[in-house]
């Protein structure tokens, strides 16, 4: 398993053997994302959902078989990463991340992968990742989403554009599709969950990351790159007013 894992400056694994790191929902696009962080060389993680495994999440939640029906999800894919990776930290949280709730989900966390369905859950996790972390680190998020056979990803952190840069305010609900409704190929959401844990690890890393404040759009046609200039009057305006430093 080591072999798979990147080659990390020592100050940047020093530094990562500190973060603990939040995957935000485990189904097609938090499995994907858990499994590559953890090839990446995280030490912790939180995994955060509050569903059970059901039948119709195995064709793309590829660590849950027959056997973990009705487990729930932070369980099963727990025990499947750490079978896989000896030594891994794993916080297991069950539960679902409101305004009320999500700084207490997050404690102790400096990175998240956000993955879940829910909407106003993306615009949380980028209003979270623009204010200062633990001891003033910086905090970073990626921000990642896939319906039908496509999917996008967003990389936050204090320095650059964010989110609501981009998308200003979350739509009305009957506005936004689910994996429920409109469908998702696993193969496409498995592709966009490892490449947003990609893109958190090489902000981790000190590296530049094409998805750092810009939009990856990936579909059947390829990768589209959508650059993003920090709004004036957004939120994350005051953040970058007062500075942030590199997490590595
Ligand atoms: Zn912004």
């Amino acid at each position: 398993m080591t072999s798979a894992a990147p080659v990390w400056s020592e100050p940047a694994r020093r530094a990562l053997d500190q973060t603990c790191v939040t995957v935000l929902g485990c189904g097609g696009l938090g499995v994907p994302a858990a499994w590559t962080l953890a090839l990446g060389g995280v030490k912790r993680l939180r995994l955060v959902d509050p569903d059970v495994v059901e039948l119709a999440n195995l064709h793309r939640q590829v660590a849950f078989g027959q056997g973990d029906l009705g487990v729930p999800k932070v369980d099963a894919l727990a025990r499947w990463l750490q079978s896989r990776v000896p030594g891994l930290v794993i916080e297991r949280v069950v539960a679902r991340v409101t305004a009320d709730t999500l700084d207490e989900v997050l404690r102790g966390c400096d990175a998240v992968v956000e993955g879940t369905d829910d909407t106003l859950s993306k615009f949380l996790v980028n209003d979270w990742a623009i204010r200062p972390g633990r001891d003033g680190r910086t905090r970073v998020a990626t921000i990642a989403a896939a319906i039908q056979r496509k999917g996008q990803l967003f990389t936050v952190t204090p320095h650059g554009a964010c989110y609501r840069c981009l998308f200003e305010e979350p739509p009305p609900p009957e506005c936004v599709g689910t994996c429920a409704i409109a469908g998702v190929m696993g193969p496409a959401v498995g592709q966009v969950g490892a490449w947003a844990a990609r893109s958190l690890l090489a902000v981790l890393q000190g590296q530049a990351d094409p998805a750092e404040s810009a939009l990856l759009r990936l579909d059947p046609r390829g990768v589209h790159r959508t650059a993003v200039s920090p709004a004036g009057d957004c939120p994350c305006a005051a953040s970058r007013l007062t500075g942030g430093r590199v997490h590595a």
